[in-house]
């Protein structure tokens, strides 16, 4: 049998923790993944990065990426197009008509990045070449190239040692219940770091709609989507929303925008548009931001060797065809509230609960220091990690942060199980997590 742990003197593998035994997935069918040595975990992440929406092992994917590569897997789009990127982007702006037309990547950071230039591109064929900074929320996740990076505001949990390379982005504290539940903190800040550097500087605001692992579930309240709108019209800036994780489904509507009370300029879609059976990310823009490139420079360069190659647009066309035919953002749309609603009760009695919020099948849950049920727990102690080691252990993947250095966010775990999920698999995601909880209580407290 193989190993179903791979320790570091054993593997040629440069993992992300150097002294870790990392357990070895051989196969996953629906919401469960096995080890080779035979043992099952229960999958309430999407396979770990919010990803396998439709569960794994779904063949009809895996056969449609077959056929495209046997077809044709590969060719560079600077040269040709195909009907797979051609019938992906149709598919996408139908499903997401008030975008006008869709630019393929393979991941995430790769289409933050090429938002942030599509956002800088339109200004300068706009005439308007001052404009370059860009604003984003603190305590946000969006990708780990140095560009993206920079525009998490996590200088501490994660900029540091390479904040030297980082843009200078300016960051606004974000509108949680917990420091400003009405907004306004949030926009005083826009408006002050607007004023600093002169509004006819600033290129985009960029965020996350409904953030994903920086602050699992969490959206700003309607006023501060009401201010930043204002703004916008205001100052000229455009508004980026980062959609890699709420993108196609997982909040409910096809994207998390379709709920809160503004419309983007540019939306990054990620994650579930190859659901984990093939890297694929996508820019999508407003009419206005492509007419700015038509009548100016008639360009838009810089790409990567993956954008809309036939092979990834074919998974996403399959994937797109599973969702659509299975009608699984109804089914995350009208199951989500009761899944939050059993998660709520299930931590009810939970010392080191604190809030438990949620859209769709995207869930998070904050935990607190339980001497007095609010403030953040102690840094070191790393909660989150005793979380996912001690779920692990009952046989369930969740994921954990811990940035409380960086002063907006403490321990934080997310649920996000895949669209599929069965009831009872969704209630057994639940009482594994409970369990977990408990456990992780007793732990806690006893170190405190
Ligand atoms: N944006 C958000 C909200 C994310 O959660 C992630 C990854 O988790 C990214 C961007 C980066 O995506 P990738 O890891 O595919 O580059």
């Amino acid at each position: 049998m193989a190993q179903a742990t791979i320790r570091s003197e054993d593997t040629n593998v440069f993992p992300r923790f150097l002294d870790l035994a990392y357990p070895s997935i051989e196969r996953g069918k629906g919401v469960w993944l096995e080890t080779s040595g035979g043992e099952r975990i229960l999958d309430a992440c999407s396979g770990g990065a919010m990803v396998a929406c439709l569960g794994h092992g779904v063949a009809e994917i895996a056969d449609a990426a077959a056929a495209q590569a046997e077809q044709i897997a590969y060719f560079y789009n600077h040269h040709f197009t195909s009907q797979p990127q051609e019938q992906l982007a149709d598919r996408v702006i139908e499903l997401i008509p008030e975008m006008a037309r869709v630019k393929f990547a393979s991941g995430g950071s790769e289409a933050n990045e090429t938002a942030v230039r599509l956002a800088r591109t339109y200004h300068v064929d706009r005439g308007q070449p001052d404009r370059w900074r860009i604003i984003s929320p603190a305590q946000a996740y969006h990708g780990s190239t140095l560009g993206t990076l920079a525009l998490s505001g996590r200088r501490r949990s994660l900029q540091d040692p390479y904040a030297e390379y980082m843009p200078a982005y300016l960051h606004i504290p974000p509108s949680t219940p917990r420091f400003d539940p009405t907004g306004e903190a949030a926009l005083e800040a826009l408006d002050q770091a607007l004023k600093e550097v002169g509004p006819d500087t600033v290129s985009a605001f960029f965020c996350e709609p409904v953030s994903a692992a920086a602050l699992p579930g969490y959206s700003p309240p309607d006023r501060f989507w009401h201010g930043l709108a204002e703004r916008r019209e205001k100052h000229g800036f455009v508004i980026c929303f980062d959609e890699i994780v709420t993108g196609m489904g997982r909040a409910g509507t096809w994207l998390a925008a379709h709920q809160l009370p503004i419309e983007p300029d540019i939306v990054t879609i990620g994650k579930g548009l190859g659901a984990g059976y093939t890297p694929l990310a996508a820019i999508l823009c407003r009419e206005h931001i492509y007419d700015a490139l038509a009548e100016g420079s008639a360009e838009f360069d810089l790409g990567h060797t993956w954008d809309g190659a036939p092979l990834p647009c074919a998974v996403g066309l399959a994937v797109l065809d599973y969702i659509v035919r299975n009608k699984l953002v109804d089914r995350v749309r009208e199951r989500g509230p009761r899944l939050l609603e059993q998660l709520r009760d299930g931590l009810r009695d939970s010392r080191i609960v604190g809030e438990v919020r949620g859209r769709g099948f995207l869930l998070g849950v904050e935990l607190v220091d339980p001497r007095d049920g609010k403030s953040f727990l102690p840094h070191g102690l790393d909660v989150a990690s005793q979380v996912d080691d001690t779920a692990f252990e009952l046989g369930l993947l969740v994921s954990s942060t811990n940035s409380t250095q960086d002063g907006f966010a403490g321990d934080e775990v997310l649920l996000a199980p895949a669209f599929t999920s069965t009831d009872a698999e969704l209630d057994e995601m639940i009482e594994r997590f409970k369990a977990t909880i408990e456990a992780v209580e007793k732990a806690v407290e006893k170190k405190l």
